[in-house]
């Protein structure tokens, strides 16, 4: 499909929203200029695109690491049978332009945990968790609480489903939310080594379209009345159940030891920085900020090493934990499960400051929080932000990635 000339969408525009724009507090202008980050592209996430890209939100991001099996395509309405195979970010972003084709949409393909930089958080107004897992809700939760934006959560269970609003510190956030049943399944994974985590996160949820569809709509329609300050669900969920009708709205409170209530750490994008810069520079920048330096944190822990309990044979990694394929984790040798060595803070004399964001395994665009006593600083790395932009918008004509 090509995309409109200039001086002839305006007519287009107004036809294509004139349901819209009968509505008096609307303003589709609000939803042009706005920036949503989609994250995952399931079921759920194809209804979110779906809906966003048809109510003409005009710049979407939407990341997944997956790619379409045909278990997708009963619950997909942007995928096909000729999808296969392909990758999900990529085949929705197409279907997404082909339904509104002035969208702007970028695709981030990774795991969020591992490859989603918090340039991206940054970048956007509200964010769409169309995810599957606690683990993957628990980082979406920190990284929307220290970019300070709001975030709106789906799930799904067979005929029932459940939407939240999150805007934390003001709000009650996730981790709130959690109870004692959803911390032990949390922390049974992360007890696990790495290579039952993986087997662990292998099987799919019981869903169906029809829920997927309704929790969808729902979140879409969250995110126009956050764009519109309309009220919406904020430190609140919507509890949809299918099988009887006895929906309920669900207000959370503040959890007694929930850490992210604090006031936030401010960010400050520095363009001069990138992926590619030596940390030590950074360091250097930061230490006069601060007028010191304890040291800088990173934005997700990274397995510095592994090494194998039998044959002692040490190899450097640096990667984030979800990154990590199976084969690597295995000894070269011996096939015994290697042991990993954590990183999450970089100290100022450590001989890691020589190394750049990119070098120690951390996704582009991300920020790196630099703290001394009390104070704390984060640094976007917003040299990579053009290049990321660039690099990950997708075009109707684009080769299928
Ligand atoms: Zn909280
Ligand atoms: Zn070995």
């Amino acid at each position: 499909m090509s995309q409109p000339t200039e001086g002839q969408p305006m007519v287009l525009q107004e036809d294509r929203f004139a349901r819209h724009q009968s509505i008096k507090w609307w303003d589709q202008q609000a939803l042009t200029n706005a920036r949503v980050l989609v994250i995952g592209a399931g079921a759920l996430g194809n209804e979110v695109i779906k809906n966003l890209a048809l109510l003409g939100v005009g710049h979407l991001a939407i990341a997944d690491m997956d790619k379409i099996e045909a278990s997708n395509l009963s619950r997909s309405v942007l995928f096909r049978e000729s999808d296969e195979g392909h990758l999900k970010t990529v085949t929705a972003a197409k279907a997404a332009l082909a339904l509104y084709p002035t969208l702007n949409v970028h695709v981030i393909d990774g795991n969020v945990l591992s490859d989603l930089g918090l340039g991206w958080f940054r970048w956007a107004q509200v964010i769409v968790g169309a995810l599957d897992n606690r683990e993957a809700r628990l980082f979406v939760n920190q990284c929307c609480i220290q970019t300070q934006k709001p975030w709106v959560d789906g799930g799904l269970d067979v005929l029932n489903g459940i939407v939240r609003g999150f805007d934390a510190p003001r709000t009650p956030c996730y981790e709130c939310t959690m109870g004692n049943a959803d911390w032990q399944l949390v922390n049974q994974r992360r007890s696990c080594s790495l290579l039952a985590r993986q087997a662990f996160d292998a099987g799919g949820v019981p869903t169906t379209i029809t829920t997927a569809s309704v929790i969808g709509a729902m979140q879409a329609q969250e995110v126009i009345k956050r764009l519109h300050q309309l009220d919406c669900l904020d430190g609140s969920g919507f509890v949809y159940e299918g099988l009887r009708h006895t929906s309920y709205p669900i207000q959370y409170t503040q959890g007694k030891n929930c850490p992210w209530h604090e006031e936030s750490t401010s960010i400050q994008s520095v363009n001069t920085f990138d992926s590619d810069t030596p940390l030590d520079q950074i360091a250097q920048w930061a230490t006069e900020k601060l007028h010191g330096l304890d040291a800088i944190d990173l934005s997700r822990e990274l397995v510095q090493t592994l090494t194998c309990p039998k044959c002692q044979n040490e190899r450097e990694i640096f990667m984030p934990v979800d990154r990590l394929k199976t084969s690597t984790l295995v000894c070269e040798t011996c096939q015994e499960e290697c042991v990993p060595a954590f990183v999450h803070s970089i100290m100022p004399d450590s001989p890691l400051m020589q190394r750049t964001a990119k070098a120690l395994g951390l996704p582009a665009w991300d920020v790196l929080w630099a703290r001394r006593g009390m104070d704390g600083l984060g640094i976007e790395l917003s040299g990579d932000q053009e290049k990321q932009l660039q690099t990950s918008q997708i075009h109707a004509s684009n080769p299928e990635g």
